[in-house]
């Protein structure tokens, strides 16, 4: 506390990102980053991208990288907005498209950054319980509401919600913003794409941190119909006209550019999240279905806090949630199958 501080920072209670500890030789299944990382070719890029020219601003419209992702996606580059992580282009969002009289809605159990940008931007919301199953029933949404946001696949469950329940919630809802954060949903989900053309109130968010391996460069975007866009683009042009650098332009367009890479690894993890599922089941824990790059999971006979704080002493890093319905959940990102191998040892050993 300082009194130099504006008002607004008295009552803020920052998002808590996953650890990112300085030690080396941890296995790091705490923050869902892909162990396989960036396209080589997306590296070859960036090192091209560092020369003299860094002297001169980027472009501000980072033209080539939005008509990329337009073209792959049918969509014009009118209808993509770029940002610095999809953490920054959910915060526009927030502010840009969100702000309403009536509340905005959202599970109960999700990405716990909602909260945070509510808060920083004077948001009214409201949490909506997601079912027994942890689901979520787009039925509980129809109420009165000022916009509506959620993650598909749900975080920090994995589940994903069928295409056909998000085309109910457009229709339920048509003069209410209605936003996909898809983080994960190039591990197995349907991605919302498809349905921007017939609404005009859908606006799906994605990543290049989870299934293009670059957490570490920091690119998100938004698709949606052009007014969508350009509230975003306001925001940004009030913020920060150069949110991308050329070094991470270069190697954002390479990376988007070589789907036989992101394709292999989405693949690669698929495959070891059915594994590493199998396995953890054989000893007990139960498994949400997960459609994600991590499995959220519980045992009947053993505490989640005492297990992480466990694997931790062992150099295994994974998360829990401390509210009511997550506190006995671990959330364990999918890892290379070594490093699940060895998670897996780490807990059976602990469970006898
Ligand atoms: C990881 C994550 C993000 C943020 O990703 P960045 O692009 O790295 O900022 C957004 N939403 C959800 C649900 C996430 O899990």
């Amino acid at each position: 506390m300082s009194r130099f501080w504006s008002p607004l920072v008295h009552g803020l209670t920052p998002y808590v990102a996953g650890e990112q500890p300085a030690m080396t030789g941890l296995i790091k299944l705490n923050t869902n980053e892909s162990p396989y990382g960036p396209s080589p070719l997306a590296i070859e890029a960036m090192r091209a991208a560092v020369d003299d020219r860094l002297r001169l601003y980027p472009d501000p419209t980072a033209r080539a990288l939005r008509a990329e992702i337009a073209g792959q996606n049918g969509l014009d580059a009118s209808q993509v907005f770029v940002g610095n992580g999809s953490d920054e282009v959910l915060a526009f969002v927030f502010q840009a498209l969100l702000n309403h009289d009536a509340p905005l809605l959202f599970p109960d159990v999700t990405y716990s950054f909602y909260p945070v940008w509510c808060r920083l931007y004077g948001i009214d919301y409201r949490d909506v319980p997601l079912d027994g199953a942890m689901r979520i029933r787009v039925e509980d949404y129809r109420q009165a509401c000022g916009a509506i946001i959620l993650a598909n696949p749900n975080a920090p469950t994995g589940i994903a919600l069928p295409l056909a329940d998000i085309e109910t919630l457009l229709r339920d809802h048509p003069d209410q913003v209605v936003v996909i954060d898809e983080a994960y949903v190039d591990f197995g989900a349907d991605s919302a794409i498809p349905l921007i053309a017939r609404y005009p109130n859908l606006l799906v968010v994605q990543t290049f941190s989870k299934s293009r391996g670059l957490a570490g460069l920091r690119v998100g975007f938004a698709l949606g119909q052009p007014p969508l866009i350009e509230a975003l683009e306001r925001v940004k042009d009030s913020f920060n006209s150069y949110p991308l650098d050329r070094i991470t332009l270069a190697g954002a367009l390479a990376s988007y550019q070589d789907r036989a890479w992101f394709e292999a690894c989405c693949g690669k993890v698929m495959a070891s999240r059915e594994r590493l599922s199998n396995a953890l089941r054989d000893l007990g824990f139960t498994i949400l279905p997960s459609s994600a790059n991590f499995i959220f999971v519980t045992h009947a006979h053993h505490e989640a806090a005492r297990l992480l704080q466990a694997l931790r002493d062992r150099a295994i890093l994974v998360r829990r949630f401390a509210s009511t319905r997550t506190e006995n959940y671990l959330r364990i990102t999918i890892g290379s199958d070594e490093e699940c191998d060895q998670l897996v040892a780490a807990l059976r050993d602990l469970l006898n």
